[in-house]
């Protein structure tokens, strides 16, 4: 990295791949800031601003919205943050938008949570949840005491509508369409770091290792792996 301060990352992955708890972590170890665009989306609804009510249709069906609109959407944000290092969460979803971005700034770095799709699929039709509280229970892994039920409350656990099989496959198939492309177009530009596993917890150590390699200089790692 040399004497270069601001660090600027996109995190892509699958839905179900890790990516928010990843991202998290590395904005908590990096001090990166961390942008998602489902997140400014959501905010834009919950505000009811021009844009959210328009757009809410569209996202309330699983669709991306319009390329033109979430590029303004998110550029304008980022000018903001001119001057910090930043991890973008969910945009790029399109070459198009990759293009949008370029016009405004490089990417030092894409980090690519690559995790198969077979374990994404099992991991996200066995969630359930509790709607009330928001606690998620893995019949693998972590299962409720009582199958079915919270062990909070002992209220019924549901499933959410978008991790029923076909939902989670038609997810997929829009990621495998839409997104891969734009991991092709970041690793022409060589920037592409591409981390496989099946585990969140396994692939963690590897990105903390490969960031801390890239931002030393910078003083920015709090240490906090
Ligand atoms: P997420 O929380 O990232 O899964 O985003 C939730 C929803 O917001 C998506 O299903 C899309 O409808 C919309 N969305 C988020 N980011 C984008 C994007 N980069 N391009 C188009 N639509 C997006």
């Amino acid at each position: 990295m040399g004497l270069q301060t601001i660090f600027r990352a996109v995190i892509m992955g699958p839905p179900g791949s890790g990516k928010g708890t990843v991202s998290s972590r590395i904005s908590q170890s990096f001090g990166l800031k961390h942008l998602s665009s489902g997140d400014i989306l959501r905010a834009n609804i919950q505000a009811k601003t021009e844009l959210g009510l328009l757009m809410k249709a569209c996202i309330d069906q699983g669709q991306l919205v319009p390329d033109d609109v979430i590029s303004r959407l998110i550029l304008s944000n980022l000018k903001t943050m001119d001057h910090s290092s930043w991890l973008l969460d969910g945009f790029p979803r399109t070459v198009a938008q990759a293009e949008a971005l370029d016009t405004m700034c490089s990417v030092d770095t894409v980090i690519n949570l690559n995790v198969p799709f077979d374990t994404i699929k099992e991991r996200l039709t066995s969630r359930w949840v509790h709607l009330a509280s928001g606690r998620v229970y893995n019949i693998d892994f972590n299962p409720p005491k009582i199958p079915g039920l919270d062990d909070v409350t002992g209220e019924p656990l549901i499933q959410r509508d978008d991790d029923t099989p076909d939902t989670v496959s038609r997810r997929l198939k829009a990621y495998e369409n839409q997104t891969q492309p734009v991991l092709e177009y970041y690793r022409s530009k060589g920037v592409l770091e591409t981390f496989t596993g099946t585990e969140t917890n396994k692939i963690w150590p590897h990105v903390h290792a490969f960031l801390s390699k890239r931002l030393s200089g910078n003083q920015q790692d709090t240490g906090k792996a």
